[in-house]
């Protein structure tokens, strides 16, 4: 098993190292080139969602991620990752990857609580430690499953092959999500490795 880590901002070297834990290969996707290795799954990191959309342009990644992530790739973002999946964005932002059937707020909690952590239930995963740093929440969710919610608010969820978390577990010592996710990336089917 090998996963690819979006690498271009943000906390990427935290997955690196929780795969590593669970013994699990990695490497990071930094350009165009990058995509075209094998992997079996893929890691969008937490950070800035303007600054990696962005990149992912300028760098001509979006639209072959975009179509690897409908053929069935495996995926998996963390807070800004999960506004890039997002296919919209409260506001009027322009939606970036545009390929989970769920609206995202940014910055939704406001300044005061800019970054908290939480222990909260993730269904199947039982409770867990959740780490939200100017953490976006799910308003709107038209076809992807609620795995969590705090105060009300989707912090998770999942569709088809794509796994969502507002929250970074990557920060905590808990490595539950990330063996929920692989064994998405597991059980999904072989994803042909061509761009
Ligand atoms: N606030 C960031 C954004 O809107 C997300 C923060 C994070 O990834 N920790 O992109």
């Amino acid at each position: 098993m090998r996963i690819g880590v979006l690498a271009l901002q943000g906390a990427f070297i935290e997955h690196e190292k929780m795969l590593s834990r669970l013994g699990v290969d990695s490497f990071e996707i930094r350009q165009l080139k990058d995509l075209s290795q094998p992997m079996d799954g893929l890691i969008i990191p937490g950070g800035e969602s303007t600054v990696q959309g962005k990149l992912l342009l300028e760098l001509g990644m979006m639209g072959p991620l975009r179509d690897m992530i409908s053929s069935g790739l495996p995926v998996f973002g963390t807070c800004a990752g999960l506004i890039l999946l997002a296919k919209d964005i409260e506001g009027g932002e322009a939606p970036h990857l545009a390929a989970m059937d769920i609206t995202a707020k940014r910055n939704a909690y406001g300044r005061q609580l800019g970054s908290f952590s939480f222990s909260g239930e993730f269904r199947g995963l039982g409770i867990i430690p959740m780490t939200f740093i100017r953490a976006p929440y799910i308003s709107r969710s038209n076809g992807a499953e609620i795995l969590a919610e705090v105060n009300g608010k989707a912090v998770a969820a999942r569709q088809k092959n794509m796994l969502v978390t507002a929250f970074h577990p990557e920060l905590t010592g808990d490595t539950s999500v990330h063996s929920y996710f692989l064994d998405m990336a597991q059980s999904s089917e072989k994803f042909p490795a061509a761009v």
